[in-house]
């Protein structure tokens, strides 16, 4: 029997508590569902216990009732008598649009420096079939560029650092890749060079011979399933199942487990139709944020205003990093009502950068001269 602490969040006020609760064994607990930042209702959360401990087969399809809920988790209606369109209407007015409540969101920045955080897949770029296929536009481009101008600028993202680079394409920023593992500042020397001399920090350096050794493996082990992708993000692993028949997610999901048992140090959690492997250590998309705040001279300053703009579970150990910390704002790019740490919303990559674009024409302003 083991304590195992779960975090659910009470779907009207959002406040997370947290649960301990007695598992026969803890192994067949996936690890994911105690990741810091993953949300579920208590009710879910009960419902979830019953079937993970239930033997492997009900424990698989946990996972598959998880991987088919988009992320973070959606909203369920609480009352039944609350229709979608209510349903909405609540969540929007404890998430507001940033674009709507724009003013309020500098006017609490008056005297403080906004620093932005973004993550990629889904805010600056659609979640597209073919992962290597998620490019930005110019004209998103054109507005992280400009807002890297005025606040200093990190991308947050999964992904690894080259691949989101060949992306963004921008070399005044900071990136917090591998799910903040792979953080490098901005090069001092005006022109843009690869290489190690912008590296702030690698926690997970000493895991690198591991994931690799991992990605070979999943590869072989994951290639009889069709559209099933394994993509090597450096300190972390992702299979892609956004083109794989749902009926084989269980099956997907089975194959990374098995090879996931041999290997303690590394967890598996979920993001938007993919699963990530990670190292144990912990780390995640907020702690790189505090990193980066720190890194910024801000760790312990009333007078910054982080943003953090973001689609995926795996954004809301940011989301709830902010509010933890009472400073900045989170915003969560969904169309559909989700559970999240986040103060407002917006609903797709095209608002973020109308957002975005906005910042800066207030910044603009702010500095033309008065006559
Ligand atoms: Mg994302």
């Amino acid at each position: 029997m083991t304590n195992q602490n779960v975090v659910a969040s009470d779907p009207k006020s959002g406040i997370g508590l947290k649960i301990t609760v007695m598992l026969p064994n803890s192994s067949i607990f996936s690890p994911a569902a105690a990741a810091p930042g993953r949300f579920f209702s208590p009710k879910k959360v009960l419902k979830r216990l019953e079937t993970t401990t239930d033997g492997a087969g009900t424990k698989i399809n946990a996972w598959v009732d998880s991987m088919r809920d988009s992320s973070p988790t959606r909203v369920k209606s609480s009352a039944s008598s609350l229709s979608e369109t209510e349903e909405q209407r609540s969540w929007i007015a404890r998430h507001p649009s940033a674009l709507g409540k724009f003013e309020e969101i500098v006017k609490a920045s008056k005297g403080k420096k906004i620093v932005m955080f973004l993550d990629y897949d889904g805010t600056l770029a659609p979640i597209v079939s073919d992962p290597d296929q998620a490019f930005m536009t110019n004209e998103m481009r054109e507005a992280v560029r400009d807002i890297a101008r005025y606040f200093p600028t990190a991308i947050v993202t999964g992904r690894c650092r080259d691949k989101v680079f060949s992306f963004v394409q921008l070399a005044g920023l900071y990136y917090a890749a591998s799910h903040g593992m792979d953080i490098e500042g901005p090069p001092k020397k005006r022109k843009y060079k690869k290489g190690n001399q912008g590296v702030l920090f690698q926690p997970a350096s000493e895991f690198l011979p591991m994931i690799d050794e991992v990605y070979k493996t999943l590869l072989e082990k994951t290639k009889a399933i069709p559209g099933a992708l394994v993509e090597n993000n450096k300190f972390c692993l992702s299979v892609h199942f956004r083109c794989v028949d749902e009926k084989r997610w269980g099956g997907l999901f089975e194959q990374v487990r098995l090879v996931l048992n041999q290997y303690p140090k590394l967890k598996l959690t979920q993001g938007r139709k993919v699963l990530e492997i990670r190292p144990t250590i912990k780390w995640d998309k907020g702690r790189a944020l505090e990193f980066l705040l720190k890194a910024l001279g801000y760790a312990n300053s009333k007078n910054v205003l982080p943003i953090y703009i973001g689609d995926d579970r795996t954004d809301e150990d940011a989301f709830k990093v902010l509010r933890d910390r009472g400073q900045g704002f989170g915003i969560l790019v969904s169309k559909a009502p989700k559970e999240t740490n986040a103060s407002y919303s917006l609903q797709e990559p095209s608002e973020v950068k109308d957002f975005l674009r906005r910042l800066v024409e207030w910044k603009r302003l702010c500095f033309r001269p008065q006559y």
